[in-house]
């Protein structure tokens, strides 16, 4: 259309034409689930080798953020960073941090040189009033973090900060702990809980390790359950995972990559939609599922 006839078509509609155009418009904004909200994520994070690889996975993880808008800055709780407290890294340049073994060597040379954010770490300090929150200057990236962002922000030019895992505390903690972080999804921070909903290594199915997605039967049964729960939004369960029985049990039998996932539920709005995916058992007794809140 020229642009003649553009205006043409433009001064045949009415004005009140224009008012309902402008309406609809506000009730779909309105109606965008999460507006203004940066999403949270839940990644699995599986094997260091993902920070490598190109598989379903890692496709599922640059999809959940490929149309994001750019992060200001990305906070990761990642499952691989315990401490007795609790503690953010306040590091001007955080370093990569390889700790895993019995991996080649290009997984060792990968470097993600992301700056870090003292004042993102000083504002987490000032924001959480449930316990008193240690800035940290020796921790770094470690791969629960680096390898999904290797991956999505290849560029590792978005500042990056660790929240760690205080091991002296039950679930419920790191449930409460996490509301508190809320706000700093409407200043452009996307959080990411990285670990893994079943994670048991072992009881890895080394006699089926050639089947990609093979998961043992109480891998699947304690996935299958924890998703039910998650889009029921019944967290309060999924806090008291103890009582769920025996796949559960062995599902989570530590609790570090399970616990990254209450801090992403806890900052579900009631508006938000989870969107599951990735949900796959790999090498028996461990599972991908990853969800996007927004
Ligand atoms: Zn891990």
């Amino acid at each position: 259309m020229d642009r003649k006839k553009f205006l043409k078509v433009l001064s045949s509609i009415p004005a009140s034409g224009f008012a309902t155009k402008l309406s609809d418009l506000k009730q779909i904004t309105n109606s965008l689930p999460g507006t203004g909200l940066m999403p949270v994520l839940f990644l699995g994070h599986g094997s260091p080798m993902n920070a490598l690889d190109d598989n379903p996975f890692v496709k599922g993880w640059k999809t959940a953020t490929r149309f994001l808008s750019r992060p200001k800055a990305i906070l990761c709780i990642s499952a691989h960073w315990e401490t007795d407290g609790t503690f953010v890294t306040a590091m001007k340049q955080p370093r990569t941090i390889h700790d895993f073994g019995g991996f080649p060597q290009n997984l060792f040379d990968v470097q993600y040189p992301a700056p870090g954010s003292p004042e993102l770490a000083a504002e987490i300090v000032a924001m959480i009033t449930k316990t008193s929150v240690g800035l940290d200057d020796t921790w770094g990236l470690d791969h629960g973090c680096w390898s999904l962002l290797k991956q999505c922000y290849p560029a590792a030019d978005i500042p990056v900060i660790q929240l760690s895992l205080d091991y002296s505390r039950p679930a419920q903690y790191h449930y409460e702990l996490a509301k508190e972080l809320s706000s700093l999804r409407k200043k452009g921070v996307l959080i990411i809980g990285s670990g893994n909903l079943v994670h048991n290594l072992r009881l890895i199915a080394w006699e089926h390790i050639e089947e990609p997605e093979y998961g043992f039967d109480w891998a699947l049964e304690a996935d299958a359950k924890m998703k039910k729960l998650i889009l029921a939004g019944d967290h309060q369960q999924l806090i008291d995972y103890k009582m769920l029985g025996k796949a559960f049990d062995l599902a989570i039998p530590t609790p570090e990559h399970y616990l990254p996932l209450l801090y992403v539920l806890a900052l579900k709005e009631e508006q938000e939609q989870v969107t599951i995916f990735n949900d796959k058992a790999v090498m028996g007794s461990l599972t991908m599922t990853s969800l996007k809140i927004a």
